[in-house]
């Protein structure tokens, strides 16, 4: 007795189905495939009962002649590839024509189309599988499919299905994935008529992660690059200060398509290996492009998985690139969000001294707590002393409020001095004067002090332990993850030295590679003075107001601190009178 029989097709449709389509999020997946296929530039998905009711996907793409609208439903119906050879060079999602036979063969699917010409649109209208009206409708050039009642003719499947949230879950992180894969596409999704995603057209990959992520989330992240022969690695990757419960934030994407490979996550396992906590993971989106001859998309029916002609090559080129954002500069293309507000220091006020270059050096650091010597000093004010204005009219410190802010007198109103900002600054500007002369006034403590940090603080280390010695720090690797710390700058004195060296090598990951290395030099310089600078509530004595004052308005920037932050008010006199009405 004979036991194989073909299939009729639609019995064969419906197990093509169950491979292809496991739930909505599936649907949605190959809906927008079709759609980036099409080479659209938008891509709207609109959703209703977590897509189980309906899902419905607008493009702006080629759009179909009323014969391919027909056709699209046939199984192995595709215009991607013709023959055998073609599947070698296939750069488009699609190659198979199962899906929308899949799709249609499980559910209702209305599909109009339009490819611009001047016979207008076309529909199709499909009931589980069965073909039950076909005629012209008005659509623009691109394509809308809707398809309801998912699973309507599959009972078992449709239980399977999980509660609408989830499965709005799911098509999110579908259309995530795709989104981050094509930047320059506008996507959106609306969940029962409410808008849940937006991303307009981007410039870069990385601007569009930007988009999915949210600005605080970018800010973490480092920028990858490296290239190997005709194999390409880019993305981004967390910097690893900043990591996860679980590896889902984990994201590759093979020339643009999103899929998993045990490979590249063990790549990724291996850079980080030893910088995270146990059981921690890191947030990585890496884009691979290799030539389609060395990757076989085939492997999995819904191709979420792929195979290396050259896995040992791709795994290397990973963890190279991961190691090096990570190493060579733990901080690389750290991201700023976008449209972040940056404080523009406004121009000096007129009355503001030039500090003299060439005069002798001020003592180092010197601490509020220590005499004053306001007249020794004044003749550097050079711009002031000129004016005859200096011994006339000095900068007289009048009070300090609330033991944070001084009150004092200028030549042309009153200033209000953030006592530590300008403490800050001032501190800053010695610091970065001595350390281009090679003169930081050094102090060496009495009792070296050791410290445990994470490895990658040793590595910011090791970048940096030639601006740290220039700036008057003395500090060695004194184990695998210890350093000590033998020399500070005088300014340091009284520190908690351990927190300061911890503060600085901070610093380092979070310098962004691209400012350069003057821009760590600022960085590290502005965390030492933060530190050794008088706080706020702090009760200062007049001499020391009057010394922060005077250090203040001889600096190049005195209006703000080496943050940006102001570090001075002024109300200047005509202002004053006008406010009350004596002008
Ligand atoms: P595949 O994508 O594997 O070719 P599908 O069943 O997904 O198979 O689609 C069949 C064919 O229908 C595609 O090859 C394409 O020619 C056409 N098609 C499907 N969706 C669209 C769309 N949104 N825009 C233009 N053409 C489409
Ligand atoms: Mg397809």
């Amino acid at each position: 007795m004979n036991r194989i029989r073909v299939l009729n097709e639609s019995v064969a449709n419906q197990i093509a189905a169950g491979e292809v389509i496991e739930r909505p999020a599936s649907v949605v997946k190959e809906l927008v495939e079709n759609a980036l296929d099409a080479g659209a530039s938008r891509i709207g998905v609109e959703i209703d009962g977590g897509g189980a009711e309906r899902v419905r996907v607008i493009d702006d793409g080629c759009g179909m002649s009323p014969e391919d609208a027909g056709l699209a439903f046939e199984r192995h119906a595709t215009s991607k590839i013709r023959e055998a050879a073609d599947l070698a060079a296939v750069r488009t999602f699609g190659f198979r024509g199962e899906a929308l036979a899949s799709i249609a063969s499980v559910s209702d699917v209305t599909l109009t189309t339009g490819d611009g010409s001047s016979g207008g649109g076309w529909r199709v209208t499909i009931r589980a599988g069965r073909r039950v009206a076909a005629g012209p409708a008005p659509h623009p050039r691109g394509t809308t499919v809707e398809v309801g009642h998912l699973f309507l003719n599959a009972p078992a499947r449709r239980k399977f299905l999980r509660s609408a949230s989830t499965e709005v879950a799911q098509i999110v992180d579908r259309l995530t994935r795709a989104a981050s894969a094509h930047p320059a596409i506008a996507f959106s999704l609306r969940s029962g008529g409410r808008e849940l995603l937006n991303w307009p057209p981007a410039p870069a990959a990385a601007d569009r992660l930007l988009q999915i992520m949210g600005a605080d989330l970018g800010r973490s992240m480092l920028r990858v690059e490296r290239r190997e022969g005709p194999v390409r690695v880019s993305g981004l990757a967390s910097v690893a200060t900043v990591h996860r419960p679980t590896a889902r934030d984990q994201h590759l994407y093979v020339n643009a398509r999103p899929v998993r490979d045990r490979g590249v996550l063990h790549a990724v396992r291996q850079a980080y290996a030893g910088l995270l906590p146990t059981g921690r993971h890191p947030a990585v989106h890496l884009f691979l492009e290799i030539p389609p001859a060395e990757v076989d998309v085939n492997v999995h029916p819904a191709k979420s998985e792929v195979r290396f002609l050259r896995p040992g090559a791709v795994h290397d080129l990973v963890r190279h690139a991961l190691n090096e954002a990570l190493v060579g500069s733990p901080v690389a293309g750290r991201m700023e969000p976008a449209g972040r507000m940056v404080h523009e220091p406004g121009p000096a006020p007129a009355w503001v001294a030039r500090p003299s270059r060439a005069g002798e050096r001020p003592p180092a650091g010197t601490p509020p707590g220590s005499t004053p010597d306001v007249e020794a000093r004044e003749p550097e004010a050079g711009g002031l002393e000129a004016a005859g204005l200096l011994h006339r009219v000095p900068f007289d410190a009048l009070a300090q409020y609330r033991e944070s802010y001084i009150l004092a007198s200028a030549p042309d109103g009153l200033v209000i001095v953030d006592q530590h900002a300008a403490h800050e600054r001032i501190l800053y500007d010695r610091l970065l004067r001595d350390s281009l002369a090679s003169r930081v006034e050094r102090q060496r403590l009495l009792f070296p002090v050791t410290l445990e940090v994470p490895a990658t603080h040793v590595r910011a280390f090791e970048i940096v332990s030639d601006t740290l010695a220039g700036l008057g720090f003395a500090i060695s690797l004194f184990g695998p993850t210890t350093l000590k710390v033998e020399e500070v700058p005088v300014l340091a004195i009284g520190s908690d030295v351990a927190r300061l060296v911890r503060e600085l090598l901070d610093e380092v990951l979070e310098w962004d590679r691209m400012d350069g290395w003057e821009a760590l030099r600022h960085r590290i310089a502005a965390s030492a003075a933060c530190h050794a600078a008088v706080r706020a509530n702090h009760a200062l004595a007049p001499e020391e107001m009057n010394r922060i004052v005077l250090d203040l308005m001889r600096c190049d920037r005195p209006t703000t601190c080496p943050h940006g932050r102001p570090s001075l008010l002024r109300m200047p006199l005509d202002r004053l009178e006008r406010e009350f009405g004596r002008r």
